[in-house]
Order: C-alpha cells, then structure tokens, then sequence
C-alpha cells in the first residue's frame, strides 16, 4: 500500500486526499483547520497532528497550500527535515515561479526529488479525481509523479523543467479570469437586452462563444448544476485566489517583457471584487459586478 502525505485538505485537497485514500492509498493527511481534518478523516483519511508526523514514513508527499510563502516554509521547516530521502515531493499549489524554482533547489541540495505539479479543473473535478495537472520536473522522474497523481487526474502533462509548471498554470489562469469576466459581460448584457441568460447560455455554449467559464463553471445559477453559482458562491475558487494568480501572471509578464492587458484589466477588476468584500466568494461571482448588484456580501 503505498504511504502518502497529503498536507493542505482545502477546498482542493481535501476532494484530493480523498481519491487518493479511494485508491488504497494509506494517506497521512495534515492541515491547519480542524474542519479539514474531520473530512478527510470521513473520506478515509489517517489524520495527524503535524506535517513532520505525517511526512514521516512517506513514500510520496503531496502539497495544496494557498501560496508561495506558504509553500517555501512548510518544505524547510518540517518537510527537508522530517521526510525519508527517498520520498517523492509534489506541490500542486498554485505559487510563483521563482518560489517553485527555489524549493525544487534546496529539494535538490537535500537529495529529494521535487515537482512542481498545479492542477486545472476546480472543486468539482478535484472531488471527481478528474484534474489536468501541469508538471514541472525532471525528465526521469515524470513517470513516478505521473503515477503518484493518477487517482486524481484526468490527464498529467510535463510542462518541462522545474518552474515551467507554474509557468503553464499562470498563462492559464490568466486566460481563466479574462474568459470568466468576458462571460460575466455578455450575460449581463443579455439580461439587459431582454434575451434569458438562460437561452444565452444554451445559445452560446453550441457556438463560437463556447469556453470552459461558460460551459463547465456557469456564472450564472441554472445552467450548470455543479458550478458555485448555484450554491451562493461558497466554495470553488475563491476571487482572492485569482486575484492572486492574475497578479503572478502580471509580475512574469513585466519580468519578461510580455504584453499583456488584457491580464491586467482582469486583476484591476478582481482586485476593485475583492476590496468589495467578496475575496471568500467563488470567482464567478464577478457576474454580481456587471449586474450592478455586487454589495458587501
Ligand atoms: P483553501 O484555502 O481552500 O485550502 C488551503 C488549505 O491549506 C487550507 O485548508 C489551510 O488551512 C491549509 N494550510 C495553510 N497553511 C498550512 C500549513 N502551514 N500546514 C497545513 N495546512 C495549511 O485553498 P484551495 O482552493 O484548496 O486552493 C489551494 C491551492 O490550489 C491554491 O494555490 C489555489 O490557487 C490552487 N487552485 C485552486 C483551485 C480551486 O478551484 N479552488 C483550482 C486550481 C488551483
């Protein structure tokens, strides 16, 4: 049975651990909430009361933290410490590059093997084991991390070298917060004009302005039954978390000399959701913004 360490059980890693514990995987899960650590031990889940605890004995250690300061500390100051040499490190967290790059160096000077591993999909195909994970890694170890992922993946694709991971997942999420604003737009815009959003979305999802925003995570309640928006918003992707992926993507595209602003305009408006009140809400809740009804939630 093979052990793994599951640190992070959010609304992510939680659906996470879960399928890996399905997979008869013994699964030594950590987090900082209490009531992550009771759900993880409903879904099958050995739930202990530190990182080192839970890294001890691993075989692979998977991280879901919610950024790259959070990332860096849990690595040097209780994974490098606490877990077997030959344990596989794998961090699905969505974190800055240079973050990545880093703890995949020190991972290196320690004798571990490190990949950067974020994941697209969403709540619902995190619980559904369903997630596209982008890994950065070296090239002769993409097959343990491709198989360490498989209970949770839909499909595993190496991105490159360490760092290029997160690459992947940034230039994504980037395109992720423009196409959810761009669909918020058109919705409330159809609603202005007397179409149903409801007719829109049948409309529009069989034509050209078909895109996962629309289609799989509908900002608008009805559409989609698994989407947030028909549970108020609450859980999924909260807007802070985009708020601060659109922000990495900013600080790589003035590093490198890309345009992009198109990006740019998404943060400036996830940042204005955000300052509003609505950073625990799930992203799409943007839509509540162009409807003129966005108030302190
Ligand atoms: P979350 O806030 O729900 O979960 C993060 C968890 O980490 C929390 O339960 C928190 O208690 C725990 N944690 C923080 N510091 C810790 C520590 N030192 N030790 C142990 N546990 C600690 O966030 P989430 O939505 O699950 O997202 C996690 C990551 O996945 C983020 O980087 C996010 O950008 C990325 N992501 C999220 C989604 C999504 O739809 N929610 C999709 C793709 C990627």
């Amino acid at each position: 049975m093979t052990r793994v360490a599951f640190i992070g059980l959010g609304n992510m890693g939680g659906g996470m651990a879960a399928n890996q514990a399905k997979a008869q995987r013994q699964v030594m899960a950590y987090d900082l909430s209490r009531v992550a650590l009771d759900r993880a031990a409903a879904h099958g889940c050995s739930v202990v009361e530190s990182v080192a605890e839970a890294v001890r004995d691993a075989e692979v250690v998977i991280t879901m933290l919610p950024a790259g300061p959070h990332v860096r500390q849990v690595y040097a100051e209780q994974v490098f410490p606490n877990a077997p040499k030959s344990a596989l490190l794998i961090d699905c967290s969505t974190i800055d590059v240079e973050s990545a790059r880093a703890v995949a160096a020190q991972a290196r000077e320690q004798g571990f093997r490190f990949a950067d591993a974020p994941v697209s999909g969403g709540t619902a195909a995190a619980d559904a084991g369903t997630l596209a994970f982008m890994v950065g890694c070296d090239e002769a170890d993409f097959a343990g991390v491709e198989e360490a992922l498989k209970p949770m993946s839909r499909v595993t694709v190496r991105a490159g070298d360490h760092g290029a991971g997160q690459a992947a997942k940034i230039c994504n999420n980037m395109v992720l917060g423009i196409s959810m604003i761009g669909v918020c737009e058109a919705l409330a815009l159809a609603e202005k004009l007397g179409l149903a959003p409801e007719k829109f979305f049948e409309i529009s999802s069989q034509s050209s302005g078909q895109c996962w925003s629309l289609t799989t995570y509908c900002p608008w309640p009805g559409p989609v039954p698994t989407a947030p928006s028909n549970r108020n918003y609450e859980g999924g992707f909260a807007t802070a978390m985009m708020l601060k992926d659109l922000k990495l993507a900013q600080e790589a595209a003035a590093r490198s000399g890309a345009a992009a602003p198109l990006g740019a305009s998404a943060e400036g408006l996830y940042a204005l959701f955000d300052r509003m009140g609505y950073g625990g809400k799930d992203f799409s809740a943007i839509l509540e913004l162009f409807r003129g009804r966005a108030h302190a939630p």
